[in-house]
């Protein structure tokens, strides 16, 4: 019977003990080792092995590990060779000069695991057919998860440390006031690993604040022997709401930023936003900051020392302000190199200037340990609640700008926003509004929406709503003046802004070989002018005369003759470059205005 040869065990796996001599004779073996070799057991076991396999026999035998294998051919009674894995335990029998050996058939093994994993696919499309959520705390590591199943994969809905978690939740007030003594219960239940338990709840946890929810959670604890190693369980929502996985996949977050282990940008945002909101209901006795990083030159530092270091640098910076921050606030990375912080107890702006020189001072020592010629650098941006604002948007958008001041006053200092020495940096419409030049603080889709907006404007408004359009432009994108050249002599017509005087009157604007300057759109741009002196002194004169940096100009056409050019000019000393997304937005509304014109001429 093969049954009785193969030496089965109970359980269907072949397993076998026995003992080798040094000189490899088999000293004992078990009743499943005589079944499994039967005769073959008077030679020395190296004999049964395959000529292939036996050098690997030979250095298992030799190894001094604890826990050494061997994956081997043996012939067995039958006389047919077959693999096994062999395991031996050196500890025990090594002062015996003889090992003990544990065999296992690897066929059978790994039919048994193919079982095992026949058995995890059933499970696996069973979890997919469950609309209840799954959560999984790990005893070792503390981390503690939701998810669900999609398409056969595990999606994460949350994954955090289990005590941070927790406070999070309350913090953010997702948990209902008479409802927080029994979702401690269940995290100290899940914490410690509580054989089982059930707890019901009404929480806003799930839709993160949007829904009230009526959840159970029923949990239990799987152990390896006496250790605790997972507690597992479901969230059930009472009453089947809680249907699908849209809602819940739109709010997944992981909530860290994966490179450098603080708060991502979407969790920062939430949690300032919902610690600004609690200040509002509850009080501040504190003062509370909010404070915009960023790291300065940071291309260049990729460019000198590679992106590596530039990683390094990063991580540095998030570890340093997370130690410094501790539990007075949050930290989150808001974009590559730039990082949002909530300072919530800081006694005044004392406690604020010490954190800023300790963080700075502990990134410039550190960082050039690592590269002697780099120094580390961080221009900050920082608004106060209750002083600048009241809202995160608006907290938010001052300590951005406060941070572009800080780095057009030349970087690697700190801007506290102080209305007296800064003017106004919101307009009504809740534009940050920089009186400095030289600032994109528009997001692209802003600037698409105003010139679409202006360019209907001039459409339905014709040439009357021009120079109003104008303004608007302008005053939008922070653009500080402009000027219309009109052909044939080029003659300054018209300008706008905030000009001091008026540019010069003519410029040598239509000669052919500046204008082979333009490109195939009729578009000029400079972004540094006095890239132009040599060339064109004239020209540079003037924008020298008007402390002009940078400019953008547009040749308009008409009956194909040269009919006007218009400048946007950026003053001062910063040498703003004109990014695609201004030069874009611009020249639609140009285009438009100079539509409108060519329409009135040619009906004339
Ligand atoms: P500024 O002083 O005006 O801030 O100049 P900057 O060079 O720092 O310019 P900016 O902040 O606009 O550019 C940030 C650069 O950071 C852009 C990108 O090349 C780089 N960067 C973004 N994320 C990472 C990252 O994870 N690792 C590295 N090494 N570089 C990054
Ligand atoms: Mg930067």
């Amino acid at each position: 019977m093969s049954g009785e040869i193969d030496g089965k065990t109970e359980s269907g796996t072949p397993e076998a003990n026995f003992t080798l001599s040094n000189n490899f004779a088999v000293v004992m073996g078990d009743e499943r080792f005589y079944r499994l070799f039967g005769e073959k057991t008077l030679y020395t076991f190296n004999m049964l092995i395959h000529p292939k396999d036996r050098q690997d026999f030979e250095s298992f035998m030799e190894s001094e590990d604890v826990a050494a294998y061997a994956v081997v051919r043996c012939m067995t009674a039958n006389d047919s060779y077959r693999w096994f894995m062999l395991e031996k335990n050196n500890e025990q029998v090594k002062s015996e000069q003889m090992t003990n050996i544990h065999l296992k058939d690897i066929c059978l093994v790994s039919a048994r695991f193919g079982l095992y994993m026949d058995r995890i696919r059933k499970y696996r499309a069973v979890m997919n057919m469950i609309q209840d959520k799954m959560f999984e705390y790990n005893h070792h590591t503390g981390i503690f998860t939701i998810y669900c199943y999609v398409n056969n994969r595990s999606e994460i809905i949350e994954k955090d440390d289990l005590k941070a978690w927790e406070e999070r939740m309350m913090r953010l007030g997702f948990i209902d006031e008479k409802q927080q003594a029994a979702f401690r219960q269940l995290c100290d239940n899940i914490q410690a690993g509580s054989e089982s338990f059930a707890t019901t709840l009404r929480t806003t946890l799930m839709s993160k604040g949007e829904r009230m929810d009526v959840l159970r959670f029923r949990g239990q604890t799987i152990y390896n022997g006496e250790e605790r190693v997972l507690t597992i369980g479901l969230i059930t929502e009472q009453g089947n709401r809680m249907t699908g996985t849209d809602i819940l996949l739109d709010s997944a977050v992981v909530n860290q930023d994966s490179a450098t282990g603080v708060l991502n940008k979407k969790t920062v945002t939430d949690e300032a936003t919902a610690a600004i909101n609690l200040a509002n209901v509850a009080g501040c006795d504190h003062s509370m900051y909010l404070m915009v990083w960023d790291i300065d030159d940071f291309k260049q530092v990729n460019d000198t020392y590679g992106h590596y270091f530039g990683d390094e640098v990063i991580k540095h910076l998030a570890t340093e302000l997370n130690r410094a921050v501790a539990n007075r606030g949050l930290v989150g990375r808001i974009g590559g190199d730039e990082f949002l912080v909530l300072l919530k107890e800081a006694n005044g702006e004392d406690t604020l200037r010490s954190l800023l020189k300790a963080v700075r001072k502990k990134l410039k020592v550190d960082l050039a340990q690592e590269k002697p010629d780099y120094e580390f650098s961080a221009s900050i941006g920082i608004s106060q609640y209750g002083k600048d604002g009241t809202d995160y948007e608006t907290l938010f958008k001052i300590a951005d700008g406060a941070l572009y001041i800080a780095k057009e006053k030349g970087k690697d200092r700190f801007i506290v926003y102080d209305k007296e020495k800064h003017g106004h940096l919101l307009t009504e419409d809740g534009y940050c509004h920089k009186k400095t030049a030289g600032v994109d603080f528009m997001r692209p889709i802003d600037k698409v929406e105003l010139s679409t907006n202006l360019m209907l404007k001039v459409f339905n408004g014709g040439m009357d709503v021009a120079e109003e359009v104008l303004m608007e432009l302008m005053d939008k994108m922070n653009i500080h003046g402009m000027t219309i050249y009109k052909a044939p002599s080029m003659e300054c017509r018209k300008t706008l802004g905030h000009y001091e005087k008026e540019p010069g009157t003519q410029l040598c604007l239509s000669e052919e070989k500046y204008l082979a300057r333009f490109d195939e759109h009729h578009i000029h741009v400079i972004n540094n002018t006095a890239s132009i002196a040599v060339e064109y002194p004239q020209v540079y004169e003037h924008f020298k005369q008007n402390n002009i940096g940078s400019a953008l100009q547009f040749s308009c056409m008409l009956n194909g003759q040269l009919w006007a050019v218009f400048e946007f000019d950026i003053f001062g000393a910063n040498r703003r470059k004109w990014c695609q997304d201004d030069i874009s937005a611009i020249y639609s509304v140009v285009k438009a205005i100079a539509d409108v014109y060519k329409k009135f001429y040619e009906q004339k």
